[in-house]
């Protein structure tokens, strides 16, 4: 089959190599059907996940048909379509039995694409295919299911849940990237008061406005975020900040927008250590909260997009064959100048 791989960093091929085998009774093979390409997919392309080997194939978005299934798989049978999520999970472990699958310790967590081979191929092994797969209703289209894979379950669990968006609040989200803008999608399951999205591509902060809800949008080169947030809410400061870009600077722009006692929800992937600044946040009360994608919540979001409840009708803006991967990767490598902000490669 062909596959893309990842051959050391700055470079990638889309090659032959053989096709995928069940290696254990709980494996399924899916032939992919649609996939996406992820930022994190870019860091590794950097070599910024020394842990990603050459030859490795990339990917962890994906929906396809299942093809084939180990003895103990019971869930999923041949022929059905499905979801595969980025996270799978043994659903035994001490982490699996309290939900949090991302830290799964039996050969689970984020394995595709990073520590076995991933999904943008023409097919895949999903390990614990019993929990690593979801079966998708017939009103769902691989295109919108394809965004359940990772950015809204990681923007709605990682940002809106764990930063307790309430009823009321004022949610201020840095970065207007594919999780940002999910996070605003999501935000709005809780009716909050005003959402804010801050980033410098007015291309994005148009779609933040047109496709996901925002109320406000902020150009930090051009306007002055602290004020608007302190005129938006009596001097107090955001009830909760989001941060979906991963460098230092957002992260402290989100500790410094939020109110005393409001959460500072880091959804960002980091590479280098940023500043907290306990000199002046000690007595603040603030909560700040970390985490990668456990997927608990995929089933729940995937009623809510069957129920047309959650509109990802803005996410996918190119689209390709599916082995035009190095066209696809141009795109998405240069989001920003291409205007991109979800690409989709499927069989015609
Ligand atoms: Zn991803
Ligand atoms: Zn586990």
């Amino acid at each position: 089959m062909k596959a893309m791989t990842f051959e050391g960093p700055g470079q990638k091929s889309w090659s032959t190599v053989p096709d995928p085998k069940i290696q254990d009774p709980q494996d399924a093979i899916v032939r992919i059907d649609a996939v996406t390409i992820c930022g994190t997919d870019l860091h590794i392309l950097k070599g910024d996940v020394p842990e990603v080997t050459s030859g490795r194939i990339l990917g962890h978005e994906a929906v396809g048909t299942v093809v084939e299934v180990g003895q103990s798989v019971s869930e999923v049978a041949v022929d059905d379509r499905v979801l595969v999520s980025c996270i799978s999970g043994c659903g035994r472990c001490a982490y699996c039995r309290r939900g949090m699958y991302g830290q799964c310790l039996r050969g689970g967590g984020w394995v595709l694409g990073h520590l076995i081979d991933g999904v943008q191929a023409e097919y895949a092994r999903i390990p614990f295919a019993d929990h690593g797969l979801h079966k998708l209703p017939s009103s769902v289209s691989n295109e919108q299911a394809l965004l359940l894979a990772d950015i809204l379950p990681t923007s709605y669990e990682v940002g809106v849940r764990n930063g307790r968006v309430e009823p009321g609040d004022v949610v201020a989200i840095v970065g207007a990237g594919p999780i940002g803008l999910a996070a605003a999608l999501t935000a709005r399951l809780y009716s909050p008061r005003t959402v804010v999205i801050i980033d410098p591509a007015e291309s994005r902060l148009k779609r933040a406005r047109e496709d996901f809800g925002a109320d406000i949008t902020i150009d930090p080169t051009t306007d002055d975020a602290q004020s608007v947030i302190h005129e938006l809410t009596d001097g107090l400061g955001a009830d909760v900040t989001i941060e979906a870009v991963g460098i230092p600077e957002t992260f402290e722009q989100c500790v410094d927008l939020v109110r005393p006692g409001g959460h500072v929800a880091n959804v960002g992937v980091h590479g280098k250590p940023a500043t907290l600044h306990l000199e002046s946040i000690w007595i603040k009360n603030l909560t700040i909260t970390t985490g990668l994608v456990d997927t608990y919540s995929t089933p729940t979001l995937l009623r809510l997009l069957a129920e047309g409840r959650i509109n990802t009708g803005g996410f996918v803006t190119h689209r390709f064959e599916l082995d035009d991967f190095a066209k696809a990767y141009d795109v998405f490598s240069d989001a920003a100048g291409n205007d991109a902000v979800k690409v989709a490669l499927s069989h015609g």
